[in-house]
């Protein structure tokens, strides 16, 4: 019998167009924009009994946790219906609404797979077809959890990141091995989690609020206290230098942030890399202070997982939401000192 998927038409590159003035645009007509996806390739209904939910037709730039919500909402309505899901999504806002969508469906039992493309559809070169395909070949699996599903590769939702502004291969997992590769056939990693039939469990809502910040040297430590007088403000993630190291002079600043239950997750600065803050007196300190240290997880995870902890949790549980692991994007590895 043939899978039932369902696509949640969310725009990105994939279906837009050239504007007046040379610069991509979503197609206007949600009905055209509707057309051209479903016209890439006819021959998709003999994978797959295939029905469309449009959620939006935007560039994800423009995304926001409301649409993430939309998504996820559509997901807990028709899952009992769907043996898999597609969500065709533009491309660099894609590794974040993975997250998103990693923490808040929980127990998921079914196939989730983003997809899109860099160039655009109705380009003759377009790389739309290929990903669009693969991604509704992977939907009919016996696999669970999010993933993106790009080029060759098929990645862990929540250890994706966007590597590449114009390479057809644009994703990279954060720390880990890919999940499977696409082939002549698709091959999946040994430790990828089947299909199951327990509860989903849904748990949506995200703070929008944080504010995430890279270290500069010498940059002067009262330009992000000036920070915490924000009350807007409810979580700041900083990528600290190395294995999570930040200067000897944030003393104030992480008193400060206690005193106004701010949380502050130190991340890596390296393109590649983990936190490992106790290697160091530099990180150690700050750990002591109150850094929340966010370990292997990708900057897109750690700012997903923050602003649904805002959300769902009170400022003394937000450390243990960050280091709890849900869907393998986060391993623990022990701190090895350099000899
Ligand atoms: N700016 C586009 C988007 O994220 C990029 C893409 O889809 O490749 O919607």
């Amino acid at each position: 019998m043939k899978s039932k998927i369902l696509i949640l038409f969310c725009g990105g590159t994939i279906i837009m167009k050239k504007g007046k003035d040379g610069a991509l645009v979503p197609i206007e007509d949600r009905d055209d924009a509707i057309k051209t996806l479903m016209n890439l390739e006819p021959r998709i209904k003999e994978l797959a009994d295939i029905d469309l939910k449009f959620i939006a037709d935007m560039d994800s730039t423009n995304m926001t946790p409301a649409e993430w919500d939309q998504i996820i909402d559509a997901i807990a309505e028709n899952y009992d219906n769907y043996d898999g899901f597609v969500i065709t999504h533009g491309t660099d806002t894609m590794a974040y609404t993975a997250s998103a969508l990693s923490i808040a469906l929980q127990n998921l039992g079914k196939p989730v797979i983003l997809t899109g493309s860099q160039i655009p559809a109705l380009e003759l070169h377009t790389d739309a077809r290929r990903n669009f395909v693969n991604a509704v070949r992977v939907a009919t699996m016996d696999i669970s959890g999010v993933y993106i599903v790009f080029d060759e590769r098929i990645i862990l939702g929540a250890r994706a990141t966007k590597a590449s502004e114009s390479k057809l291969d644009a994703f990279q997992t954060v720390n880990d091995y890919d999940a499977g590769e696409i082939r002549i056939d698709i091959q999946l990693r040994p430790n990828v989690p089947r299909k199951h039939n327990g509860k989903l469990k849904v748990v949506k809502g995200f703070e929008p609020d944080i504010f995430v910040t890279s270290l500069t040297p010498g940059q002067d430590v009262k330009d992000l206290e000036f920070l915490l007088d924000n009350d807007r403000i409810r979580g700041i993630i900083i990528k600290a230098f190395g294995t999570g190291n930040l200067p000897y002079n944030f003393g104030n600043f992480f008193k400060k942030a206690r005193e106004k239950k701010v949380p502050i997750v130190v991340t890596s600065q390296c393109l590649h890399g983990m936190t490992k803050m106790e290697e160091y007196d530099v990180g150690k300190k700050a750990l002591e202070l109150g850094a929340i240290e966010g370990h292997d997880q990708s900057l897109e995870m750690l700012a997903v997982k923050l602003m649904w902890a805002l959300k769902h949790h009170g400022y003394e549980e937000i450390k243990e939401v960050i280091n709890t692991n849900f869907v393998g994007e986060l391993k623990k590895r022990k701190q090895a000192r350099k000899q």
